[in-house]
């Protein structure tokens, strides 16, 4: 019944480069998943047990983005599905739900399953249940869990349990201008920007607790204004009205740091 609504595997097509400032979390990420992809023998079931990668961080840093670029890096499909998705008020439907989706993960191996909202799997107080035994069905070497939360202290301490979530990383903000900077190149990098666009410069005058989700707000914004100015550019010379293309907007994010 909830087949349609708990999410198909995709081919993720957020590369590497799109993730801009999380240097160190893109380092360890990257080990935890590629080396036991590339080194089968040397991590065998014996020695890797079953185990996922929590990202956990303020609200749009960036965690589902690595999610879908680590899986994009390593080839690997991505199926991504909310906590609150798989609770369901009727006994054993929850439990369904999870059954189900490690079962479209597995026909879609090699796999990623992203597991967003975790805080949410959390049982409720005085319950024995354990949200942790979402955990408990991975058996091949090709099917990945990545979890991501903004509440870890909502955590059930059953997910932390080792051969769960064995390994913890924190995406958070970094206050320095070079982070913002970062970020702004990773999201302008397929734009034409405008010679005078210091990137440094832009994200010294941004907020210093502005988070990738901001920056692309302001870039998305900047890319707007561009493409209207292209856009009257065009209407000038009729000749060329159909011919927009967005190779020619010039972005000048400069605009919009007052
Ligand atoms: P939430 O907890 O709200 O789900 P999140 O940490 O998963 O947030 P994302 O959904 O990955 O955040 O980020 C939202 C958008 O912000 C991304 O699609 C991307 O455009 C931009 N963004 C966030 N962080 C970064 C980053 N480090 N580099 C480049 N872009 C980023």
């Amino acid at each position: 019944r909830n087949r349609a609504a708990l999410g198909t595997p995709i081919v993720p097509n957020v590369k590497w480069e799109d993730v801009g400032g999380l240097e160190e979390v893109k380092k360890v990420i990257l080990d935890t998943i590629q080396l036991p992809l590339m080194y089968k023998h040397l991590f065998s079931s014996k020695l890797r047990k079953r185990s996922g990668v929590l990202l956990y961080g303020p609200p749009g840093t960036g965690k589902t983005l690595l999610a879908k670029a680590v899986a994009t890096e390593c080839s690997l499909n991505f199926l991504s599905v909310k906590g609150p998705e798989l609770i369901n008020m009727y006994v054993g439907e929850s439990e369904k739900n999870v059954r189900d989706i490690f079962e479209k993960a597995r026909c879609a191996r090699p796999c990623v399953i992203f597991f967003d909202e975790l805080d949410s799997l959390a049982p409720a107080r005085g319950s024995s249940a354990d949200s942790g035994g979402v955990m408990d069905r991975v058996v091949s070497q090709d099917l990945f869990i990545i979890g991501a939360t903004n509440r870890p202290d909502l955590l059930d301490s059953a997910l932390l349990r080792p051969g769960r979530f064995d390994k913890l990383l924190y995406v958070g903000v970094n206050t320095d201008a070079s982070y913002r900077e970062r970020i702004l190149k990773a999201q302008t990098r397929k734009y034409k920007l405008h010679n005078n666009v210091s990137l440094l410069s832009v994200a010294q005058h941004c907020p210093p607790n502005f988070t990738g989700a901001d920056i692309y707000a302001l870039c998305a914004d900047a890319w707007f204004h561009a493409a209207k100015r292209s856009v009257k550019t065009f209407e000038i010379d009729p000749s060329r009205n159909n011919d927009a293309s967005a190779e020619e907007v010039i972005v000048e994010i400069d605009d919009f740091m007052t």
